[in-house]
């Protein structure tokens, strides 16, 4: 292969890119190598018949310390969603969570949802997770986000209206499983600060970290085959020697590269995407199905509604999410559609007959379950000249990939004798 480098950084998901962008602005000479023929991995932007899809239903939460550290939020020009959401649950729907005005008093939440005693017990948990220090949510005891909400003695149609549809979409995982501090973060999050999408689509995020790169650094349809300390092996263009390497795969392709890497168990995610004349809902607020037992969507977001650029031809695109494993058949998830539709109709309360179903994606392993006891900071460096990141280093989320790979640039630099900047020193 060409040039010499000092480090190869092997996949171009948001980890490797920030690795790779931590490096270069040492002064490191780095090559990303990228299996697929696109940068982006999980986090990846596409288009198809002329509308902007992301790899799956993604929202960022600004609140997230890395977003502000590793990326220019403002260029990014975040479309936040309504700060409330709204929740159907026995063919009603109501409009509940933090209301805009409120957040950053940290202090009411809108929540129609029974008792008076309820909102105000609501408001008064979510207000003090919003405002509980980060380290002292990881002291808590933990245990499964279900078993955690039951013993806070939130009652329980609160828990079923609200927070376990809520709490499962933003942690794709259906059962609650999930660590309650992964729960507690995420939700002290979107307390904090809601949810938005990036202006052009979440792959206007990896689109970002990989400007600031360098021209040629990133080598798209390079699979790399056995990695070691001082080089890579690749599938079709020879070995790759360099003074160190850092596998920034998802958690089983880094596994294979690393035998004996921690491997997670995964949720997977399936997105329907359809197209409508007219919206559905006229705002940029996302719709949780609380009906639990026979529902496949658990959420469902019109993307245009968010940002036109979603449609720019025209009508409402409208992406919806199963969680789970449901039994697809023989047809896979498209068999489905029918039966998502005729829920969407139930839960926009319209009539979806005339919608044009666009494409349905379906993520395996989409995100890393994050079960108790959940290991927040994996090491990055497994010897010298040889480092991993990825989510499955962290969290499951976008802040959870950029951080690792920003730890791992943090490693690698220590173990060179490079300077680097405190941030880096600290997040390592
Ligand atoms: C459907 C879906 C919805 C999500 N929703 C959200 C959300 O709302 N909010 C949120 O914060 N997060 C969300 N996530 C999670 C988030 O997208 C991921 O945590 C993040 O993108 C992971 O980045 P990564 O760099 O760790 O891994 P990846 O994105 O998996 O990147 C790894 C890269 O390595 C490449 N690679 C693998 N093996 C090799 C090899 N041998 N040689 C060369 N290249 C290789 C892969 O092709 C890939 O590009 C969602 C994920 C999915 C799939």
């Amino acid at each position: 292969m060409s040039r010499p480098v000092d480090v190869v950084v092997v996949g171009a998901g948001l980890a490797g890119l920030a690795a790779a962008r931590q490096l270069t602005t040492a002064g490191m000479a780095v090559t990303v190598l990228e299996s697929t023929d696109r940068i982006g991995g999980r986090a990846a932007g596409d288009h198809h018949d002329g509308f902007r899809l992301d790899h799956g239903s993604h929202v960022l939460n600004p609140s997230f310390p890395e977003l502000d550290h590793s990326l220019d939020l403002e260029r990014l020009e975040l479309r936040p969603l309504s700060p409330e959401v709204l929740v159907h649950q026995h063919g009603r729907r109501h409009r509940i969570g933090v209301a805009a005005h409120a957040r950053s008093a940290l202090t009411a939440v809108r929540a129609p949802i029974g008792a008076p005693w309820d909102k105000a017990r609501l408001g008064a948990a979510l207000s003090r997770l919003a405002a509980t220090p980060v380290e002292q949510l990881l002291g808590r005891p933990e245990r499964t986000a279900a078993e955690a909400l039951a013993l806070r003695g939130i009652p329980a149609r609160t828990i079923d209206s609200f927070l376990r549809p809520l709490l499962a979409a933003l942690l794709s995982d259906p059962h609650l499983a999930s660590s309650s501090r992964v729960a507690d973060l995420v939700l002290r999050g979107y307390a904090r600060g809601g949810l938005s999408l990036p202006a052009g689509g979440i792959g206007a995020v990896p689109a970002q970290l990989a400007e600031a790169l360098p021209a040629g650094t990133v080598r798209l349809g390079v699979r790399v085959t056995s990695v070691s300390a001082d080089g890579v092996d690749t599938e079709r263009h020879g070995r790759m020697p360099c003074r160190a390497v850092v596998v920034a795969a998802d958690a089983r392709s880094a596994g294979e590269l690393l035998p004996g890497l921690h491997q997670p168990g995964h949720h997977p995610v399936t997105t329907y995407y359809h197209v409508a004349g007219v919206s559905p809902l006229a705002a940029p607020q996302l719709l949780l199905d609380a009906d639990r037992g026979g529902s496949l969507v658990a959420h469902t977001l019109v993307l245009s509604e968010v940002d036109r650029s979603y449609a720019p031809g025209g009508g409402a695109l409208i992406c919806s999410t199963v969680l789970g494993r449901p039994h697809f058949g023989p047809d896979g998830p498209a068999a489905l559609e029918p039966q998502v539709r005729r829920r969407l109709g139930r839960l926009y309360g319209v009539d979806p007959s005339r919608w044009e179903f666009l494409t349905v994606r379906h993520v395996p392993d989409a995100l890393p379950a994050m079960v108790p006891p959940h290991h927040f900071r994996r090491p990055v460096r497994v010897l010298h000249g040889l480092y991993v990141c990825g989510d499955h280093r962290d969290t499951s989320t976008v802040q959870g990939a950029l951080l690792s790979g920003r730890r791992a640039a943090g490693a690698v630099l220590r173990d060179l004798g490079v300077p680097f900047a405190a941030g880096a020193e600290q997040a390592a």
